[in-house]
């Protein structure tokens, strides 16, 4: 195990101690980490428009995304907390914003409880693992969305779709594939809410694959075809043709869940011992994460995760945000920040840690703490199949509570 300075200057640091750990040139995204950022962006939300623009892309004083998403990833900002935070907003702009950080808890509700199963089709049949590259840079429309994407490591909703379908749909290249490039460059990137929207937008979780064409490029972004070299000889001038794919045999782990307890964490702080320090993990890196809270006088350990890191290769901007946001607590909490293994660190500590729904959770050992995760709402047993049967199952089991 490796301390690292957090308080160095964040792309030399990238530079001397992420060798071999990153992708891409080095470089940072105008997205700053930590909660000091995500605090200020949340106090400057304003959603009065955005069930109308939510889908605008270029330019971009046209969107309405609230580009909140990095934050709410790494629980920087909770799902309850922006939740609330819009109660007085105008009511289809609210109905629309909620309905997207429902989309969010349902993506981390279904990877809870299916796991590495997201990985492959899960209700249909679609281009899986086919290789290649499925992006013609040539084309200006993809290649301003990727410039975005590398510069900024962000997108809106639309042109994510756009993007998947244009790799998968169109080109017939592998969906498991895209999802990985992706993965490594989005600040918000996770496995849950990335496998779901490849799986929605390519057809595989609903039966119906999204369709990208020079229609929406005109639609939400206007202006870009007129300055693109193929704009007399469009490759995406009509929409691809789909056949109506083939349905895989049920799942019966999307209908019913024999455990949703296992699959929720605890629901309770479960201690087996007095903690001594505090460990964060990746998917819970904000001042409110439970175990950090409950235990304001202890200090608090990250690990920078060697293995994975040098697996996934994630971007030096994805990295770039990490360090930002530990520096940034650094300012109010007693940090240390480590390169090895999180959990040998935590089997030879004695640790709290907040639970996590992914199932490399399951590699923690010999806690001496576990604190729940910040859920909107707790997993249910009911499907989740598709988003309005989740809904529907998640409203069901808040009627039951209530009788
Ligand atoms: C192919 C593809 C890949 C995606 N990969 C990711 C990913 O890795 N991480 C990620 O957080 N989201 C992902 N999304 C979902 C969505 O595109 C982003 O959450 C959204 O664009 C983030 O921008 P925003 O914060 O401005 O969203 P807003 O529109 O302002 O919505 C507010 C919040 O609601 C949640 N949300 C909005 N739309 C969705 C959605 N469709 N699915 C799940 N949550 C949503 C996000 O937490 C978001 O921050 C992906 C979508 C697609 C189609």
């Amino acid at each position: 195990m490796r301390k690292i300075d957090i308080s160095r200057d964040p792309l030399s640091l990238i530079q001397d101690e992420f060798q071999g750990l990153y992708s891409g040139d080095l470089g940072l995204s105008s997205i700053r980490g930590g909660q000091s950022a995500a605090d200020e962006a949340l106090a400057q939300l304003d959603i009065r428009g955005y069930a109308k623009d939510r889908s605008e892309v270029y330019p971009e004083s046209r969107r309405g995304a609230s580009k909140l998403s990095p934050y709410i990833r790494h629980n920087l900002l909770t799902l309850r907390q922006v939740h609330d935070v819009v109660a007085k907003a105008p009511g289809p702009d609210r109905v629309k914003f909620r309905d997207e950080l429902y989309w969010q808890e349902y993506a981390r509700h279904l990877y809870a409880r299916v796991g590495a199963r997201l990985f492959r089709n899960l209700r249909y049949e679609a281009t899986w693992d086919a290789p290649g590259y499925g992006w013609d840079r040539e084309m200006a429309c993809l290649e301003t969305v990727l410039g975005e994407l590398e510069r900024d490591g962000w997108l809106v909703n639309q042109t994510r779709m756009w993007l998947a379908s244009h790799w998968s749909v169109r080109n017939g290249v592998g969906w498991l594939h895209g999802q990985e490039q992706m993965h490594r460059q989005l600040l918000d990137g996770s496995r849950a809410a990335n496998l779901l929207g490849w799986q929605w937008t390519v057809g595989a979780g609903t039966g119906k694959p999204y369709g990208f064409a020079r229609w929406q490029v005109e639609k939400r972004a206007p202006g870009i075809c007129g300055a693109c070299s193929l704009k007399g000889d469009c490759p995406i001038q009509e929409f691809p043709e789909s056949e109506s794919p083939l349905q895989l045999e049920r799942d019966p782990l999307l209908d019913r869940d024999p455990d949703p307890q296992a699959t929720g964490g605890p629901a309770a702080v479960d201690t087996s011992r007095e903690p001594k320090q505090v460990l964060l993990t990746i998917d819970s890196l904000g001042d409110a994460d439970p175990a950090m809270s409950a235990n304001p006088e202890l200090p608090v350990v990250f690990v920078f995760n060697v293995l994975a890191l040098a697996k996934l290769q994630l971007s030096a901007r994805r990295l770039g945000f990490y360090v930002e946001t530990l520096a940034d607590l650094a300012t109010r909490r007693d940090l240390t920040v480590l390169m090895g293994d999180p959990y040998e660190y935590a089997s030879q500590n004695d640790v709290s840690v907040t639970y996590a729904p992914v199932p490399s959770f399951a590699k923690y050992s010999n806690l001496a703490e576990t604190h729940p995760y910040q859920w909107l709402r707790r997993p249910h047993d009911g499907s989740v199949r598709s988003f309005s049967s989740w809904r529907a199952a998640l409203e069901k089991s808040v009627n039951k509570q209530h009788k």
